[in-house]
């Protein structure tokens, strides 16, 4: 019987859809902008293992009550920015923050009676309902360090300083702000002066922060307001009402960060909005110029001793401080950022027949696990091409098999910086590759 050709041939019926749009302020991340998320996980990684955080992942779906409870009674963060659902009866939020869950799986695991204090970082996206704008999203990646266990200055300061060379090893310009928010111990007689202040100024500020004046003065903080922005100048400092503790805790801080010599801003109108932190509160910034525009905040945290309390644990001294990945990448693309490439491949192995992409492919494996970094696109058949793509990819050493080669049972083995080809046996690849290796490192 005749073969019938391809189109006469019965198919099965694929059902297609139109394809849906994405969810709005939700965003795909493209491989055209790995480079620059590589370039972050890479600085993130050397960082990470200079200052010894181990990494820890909550869940991204916890109890609504936890944030409730944290974030919502006197924060900035309202209610209605929380993705919650009901699942099976029960009221469960996207998380839109990170640092709560880990106070929450610190109470969860006893991990009080761990070695203190507990260096931990986290990678990750978060939820939030924002208005939809150019560049915010309502999923986000946040990268965070939080430090628990101890009540020194200097961790105040190891945060604020990794946070600094954090954004330096980004190659972006940037400036430390900070302020200290005070403790249980001075802040209820500020709250006190600044109801006092908020009720003599009824006429200026907003019905909310008119209604909440008595009972929560505090909310003046997160208010956005244009009448009660402009009253902020005028507003009690919580740096004037700091007992001794907190006055000298704030003053060790700022002397590791002058022993560095790393400059920063005391700002007193920097009012960092969710409830549970005390004492320092920091943000590093783009840096602000000539033209006075509103600096961008890049990163974020500050010391956060009741949190752990709150969330049913002892009460446990900690500080931490968090940036957002998509802000810190868009940018480095405004900043015209090069982000340098990986690190350069050893060998590239390139393959010019069908037959010799066998080999190529088995030689691919078997140097791949002899520890070398070894690239090769199987996808090409054109040496042209392939060996544009080592180039491209700085690649030290180039294998080459032909169909010559694969009969005579050796491979060409080129250097792309001096353009010296030799043909080796296949035999000696990992030992020819190696000793070149070491004469390029020598
Ligand atoms: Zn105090
Ligand atoms: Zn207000």
């Amino acid at each position: 019987m005749p073969r019938r050709k391809k189109e006469d041939q019965p198919q099965e019926d694929i059902r297609s859809i139109k394809t849906p749009p994405l969810i709005m302020g939700m965003k795909d991340v493209l491989p055209t902008d790995a480079r620059y998320w590589e370039f972050v996980e890479r600085t993130v990684v050397k960082l990470i293992d200079d200052y010894s955080f181990k990494r820890i992942e909550t869940p991204v779906i916890e109890k609504y009550e936890l944030f409730n409870h944290t974030l919502f009674k006197q924060s900035g963060l309202a209610e209605k920015e929380v993705f919650s659902f009901i699942d099976r009866g029960e009221k469960l939020a996207l998380r839109p923050e990170a640092t709560t869950s880990i106070a929450r799986a610190f109470v969860s695991h006893n991990m009080v009676n761990q070695t203190m204090p507990m260096k931990v970082y986290y990678w990750g996206p978060m939820f939030r309902q924002n208005r939809v704008e150019e560049n915010t999203f309502r999923q986000f990646t946040q990268v965070g360090f939080e430090i628990i266990g101890d009540a020194t200055a200097a961790i105040d300061a190891e945060l604020i300083i990794l946070g600094h060379y954090l954004l330096k090893n980004l190659m972006l310009e940037s400036e430390i702000h900070l302020n200290s928010l005070g403790c249980a111990v001075c802040r209820p007689e500020y709250k006190k002066t600044l109801s006092g202040f908020l009720k003599s100024k009824r006429s200026a500020v907003c019905a909310d922060c008119r209604k909440s004046a008595g009972r929560d003065p505090m909310h003046f903080f997160s208010c956005t307001n244009p009448k009660c922005l402009k009253l902020r100048e005028e507003m009690p400092q919580t740096i004037d009402w700091l007992c001794d503790e907190c006055r000298s805790h704030l003053f060790k801080v700022l002397e590791y960060l002058d022993e560095l010599k790393i400059p920063y801003r005391l700002d007193p109108f920097l009012l960092r909005t969710f409830d549970y932190y005390s004492k320092t509160v920091f943000e590093i910034t783009t840096k602000t110029d000539e033209e006075n525009t509103t600096p961008v905040v890049l990163a974020g945290g500050g010391r956060y001793d009741y949190l752990i309390e709150m969330v049913g644990g002892v009460r446990t001294p900690a500080a931490g401080f968090a940036f957002g990945l998509e802000r810190i990448v868009n940018q480095m693309k405004n900043s015209k950022i090069e982000v340098p490439a990986g690190p350069a491949p050893d060998v590239f192995v390139t393959q010019l027949s069908e037959q010799a992409r066998q080999k190529a492919f088995a030689i691919y494996e078997k140097i791949r696990h002899e520890d070398f970094t070894v690239r090769a696109n199987f996808s090409k058949s054109s040496l042209k091409a392939q060996l544009e793509l080592a180039k491209k990819a700085n690649a030290k050493l180039v294998l080459i098999f032909g169909q010559k080669e694969i009969v005579e049972g050796t491979v060409l083995l080129r250097d792309l910086e001096s353009g010296i080809q030799e043909v080796i046996n296949q035999n000696r690849i990992v030992v020819e590759v190696k000793k070149r290796l070491k004469e390029k490192k020598d």
